[in-house]
């Protein structure tokens, strides 16, 4: 009997897919197509639907569409980290095509003046698909949406083409759908097999979701750290679309959920008619799934709340945001809630959508048009009252951070200004060339807003992500207000600090350790065989006064002769922005050069653990940060590779965010490893599974809460109250402990996504790094978290024989954008023996 069944479903899945990857399947009947246009199928050499299309083949139908159409053109606009192309569509009517360049700049024109005319001017829209590499039916989708957009004739398309211009993204992470699509395709087999304990199904680590470096980009629309986004928000600004959908997939037991999303956890800067606008557009997708009997949803999950999202981000750039969520087959077919679940039909509901946003857009198109040209009128009634407010941020020290977080500003088309000259507000130093000035009236003054803005009371206690991303804390900038009186010449040609040597040394070079890029020349500096030195405390040569951190380098004994090590150092200098000063004398006002504390410094020869039981995410930024911005090659380790690997040949491990931890095995092999001398760089439950093994003893904090008064209605409300899904604490700093060399203040902002909550140890020196009594500078917590977190500290060291473990309860290094604490692991990888 269960064989009959298994034949039967085996045959019919087989069948059911055949007549489903026909174009009948996806395409209206009623509308007659162009012969002259190529089919998906004529060029990928199957059916859409019959098998993940790879990212090589899809931009090779694009082309041939582009060549074969009038009403497409294609643009490049970059590569990836893998060097595959980022795509863009324009899709319209050709007469339109004919005057895109007036059609653009009237378009733009309506946010910047106070009278315009909706009349005959196309809407914009942003089709973006599968920025989530394993959600693929987006992307696969996007081959017949732009073939039908090319190939259908008659008075309807028509219409369409011409009242809109449609900017068109077929694949947001073009790395992550070619390795889903080779992990889908090569497990599929000929008979279909929807159980979902088949291999299809289930993807190794770390899965093909995120990008090269494994970031999620689609929390990178406000930051724009990577390739990808940048070419993306450049079009975006150019282009100001009025709408933008985000075609993304969710569990397969879902159905079909379109935004808006949880109306109470929308951002309070985004306006309510955009929320309204939404929902009218909203019954344009609920008319079309309704007709071909798709079950879906609204209002009951997702959010707009972080700006960095793409179906959030247009919200505070005037335009709509939607995000698209299908229930995902994952392969080819599974078994769900809902019946089998096959990968065409999951094409077909995004294709769906996607026609359904399109006549939304054309229908509502008057309304859509005048909302933005609104939005923008009264951004510009707020940002005339600011008159000459202005924000000032920059770092005396730090002339490339400040570069860094001015470089978003220009990709989000903010002006800012040079500082006139020189001043100091709140004991804090503003210098010409390390700051700048933000004047608020300009036209993106809410992007600033949401850009600058601390904000500690929300509505709603639940966010689907972090609840604060304040930049210039982020960034560990100094920052106040101040006004245009302080503003020099706008900054028109952004430039990185010129670096180089002050002149050549016959004795010694030092530098501070406060530049962002002070561990990429330490590092080639080591790499060479230089012997470097760090300084343990404070001192004045030659009048000039030096922080904890400061390298010193030694001219004479060294392998490079006198005008080696000046030209050598000189262009690592250059590539750093950095200035190295040359002395002539080791006598200083405090220590001497000759000091014992100056400390030797060794190379580091670091393994970042990777793989099962790791958190991919934590691991691709420690990649990404090593790799893109220090130049320092690290070993990615597989956890599966620990029992045969030599960790002699490392004097620094990394373990990142881990549930799990690691086999008993390899636990024992890296306790011997770190008792013989080895420094393991620990975060956040990582230290719990430390702890658990008893390699490093935490005491951590308990917090014991019980539900009083909550339903059960009220349940999950309330535990999810009780997550920190991402916010921004205050630390105080010992800033002559080396952890935290490098920083100015005493005061630094830190980011924190968990609620591992660590006593303070009895000796206050052995806390460097401790929350204030009340930490909280932006987002969300809990009041019980609040009180717990008081006074507790992130950061924490234990020894085993000759080694350590350097622990951190929180990540250092999040989301790429985390410029400001990137130099905490930087430390704990230089000056691991020092601590
Ligand atoms: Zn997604």
């Amino acid at each position: 009997m269960q064989r009959i069944l298994l034949l039967l479903i085996l045959t019919t899945t087989t069948l059911f897919s055949q007549s489903q990857t026909e174009l009948s399947y996806y395409l209206p009947q009623d509308v007659s197509l162009n012969p002259t246009i190529p089919t998906p199928q004529s060029v990928l050499g199957h059916n859409v639907g019959e098998w993940h299309v790879t990212h090589d083949k899809l931009v090779e139908y694009m082309k041939a569409l582009a060549n074969a159409s009038d009403r497409i053109t294609l643009e490049d606009r970059g590569k990836t980290f893998e060097d595959r192309p980022l795509l863009l569509l324009t899709i319209t009517a050709s007469e339109n095509h004919k005057n895109l360049d007036a059609i653009q700049s009237a378009h733009i024109k309506a946010t910047e003046s106070n009278s315009a005319n909706a009349e005959n001017r196309p809407i914009v829209v942003y089709q973006g698909f599968s920025i989530h590499g394993n959600e693929p039916s987006g992307s696969n989708a996007a081959l017949l949406v732009a073939y039908y957009l090319a190939a259908a004739e008659g008075a309807e398309i028509e219409d369409l083409l011409k009242n809109t211009v449609i900017l068109f993204d077929p694949s947001l992470n073009p790395d992550g759908l070619q390795r889903f699509a080779y992990w889908a395709n090569t497990n599929k087999n000929i008979n279909l097999n929807p159980d979902p304990n088949d291999r299809e199904y289930s993807e190794v680590w770390p899965g093909a979701r995120t990008n090269h470096y494994w970031f999620d980009m689609n929390r990178d629309w406000l930051p724009v750290q990577l390739p990808e986004s940048r070419a993306r928000i450049e079009t975006f600004h150019n282009w100001m679309p009025n709408i933008l959908t985000d075609h993304h997939e969710m569990g397969t037991n879902a159905s079909f959920f379109f935004q808006p999303g949880i109306p109470s956890r929308t951002h309070p800067l985004t306006p309510q008619l955009n929320q309204d606008l939404t929902k009218g557009i909203a019954t344009y997708h609920a008319k079309a799934l309704d007709k071909i009997g798709s079950l879906y949803y609204s209002e009951e999950s997702f959010d707009d709340f972080y700006y960095g999202k793409g179906s959030t981000f247009p919200d505070i750039n005037g335009g709509i945001g939607i995000l698209f969520e299908q229930a995902s087959s994952r392969g080819h077919i599974q078994e769900s809630e809902n019946g089998l679940l096959t990968f065409p039909f999951t094409i077909k509901n995004q294709y769906t959508a996607a026609f359904s946003t399109l006549e939304a857009a054309n229908s509502m198109r008057k309304d859509i048009l005048e909302y933005q040209h609104n939005f923008y009128k009264n951004a510009r009634a707020e940002a005339s009252k600011e008159g000459k407010n202005a924000i000032v941020f920059g770092d005396e020290k730090d002339a490339a951070k400040t570069y860094h977080l001015a470089e978003i500003l220009k990709r989000h088309r903010i002006t800012f200004h040079d500082l006139k000259s020189d001043f100091s507000k709140d004991g804090k130093n503003y210098k010409k060339g390390y700051s700048y000035v933000v004047p608020k009236n300009q036209k993106n003054t809410r992007l600033i807003n949401a850009m600058f803005e601390k904000r500690t009371t929300f509505e709603d206690s639940l966010f689907y992500d972090i609840s604060a991303w304040t930049f210039p804390l982020a960034f560990n900038l100094d920052y106040t207000e101040t006004t245009t009186a302080n503003a020099g010449d706008e900054v028109t040609d952004l430039k990185q600090h010129k670096g180089g040597v002050s002149s050549k040394s016959d004795y010694a070079y030092l530098f501070e350790w406060h530049e962002y890029y002070s561990p990429k020349l330490l590092n080639a500096i080591l790499k060479k065989g230089v012997r470097a030195k760090v300084a343990m405390k404070r001192f004045k040569a030659n009048g000039t006064s030096y922080d904890y951190g400061t390298i010193m380098i030694p001219v004479k004994n060294q392998e490079l002769s006198t005008s080696e090590m000046y030209s050598f150092l000189n262009e690592l200098a250059q590539q750093s922005h950095i200035t190295i000063t040359a002395v002539s004398t080791g006598l200083n006002d405090g220590i001497d050069l000759g000091s014992r504390n100056f400390s030797h410094l060794e190379l580091p020869k670091i393994a970042l653990l990777v793989g099962d039981g790791m958190t991919s995410y934590d691991a691709g930024e420690i990649w990404h940060l090593f790799d893109t911005r220090y130049d320092i090659i690290a070993t990615k380790l597989d956890t599966k590779s620990i029992s045969r690997a030599d960790l002699s040949r490392y004097n620094t491990i990394i373990m990142v965010n881990s549930n799990s931890g690691l086999s008993e095995s390899s636990t024992k092999k890296l306790q011997s490893w770190i008792s013989n001398g080895g420094t393991l760089v620990a975060y956040k439950n990582a230290l719990k599974w430390l702890n658990s093994k008893k390699l490093m003893t935490i005491d951590f904090k308990k917090n014991k809460l019980t539900a009083k008064n909550i339903t059960y209605e009220e349940r999950s409300d309330f535990r999810g109250a009780q997550v920190i899904g991402g916010a921004i604490f205050e630390t105080e700093l010992d800033r002559s402990h080396p952890i935290n060399f490098g920083y100015k203040n005493d005061k630094l902002a830190v980011f924190r996504n968990s609620t591992l909550f660590i006593n303070e140890d009895k000796n206050s020196y052995n806390n460097p790094i401790q929350y204030t009594k009340n930490p909280l500078l932006s987002g969300y917590i809990s009041e019980q978290n609040l009180d717990s977190i008081s006074k507790t500290v992130p950061f924490k060291i234990g020894k085993i024989g000759r080694g350590k473990i350097i622990g951190f309860t929180d990540n250092t290094n999040f989301r790429a954008f985390w410029y400001g604490t990137n130099k905490l692991l930087m430390n704990a990888i230089f000056f691991r023996e020092e601590m």
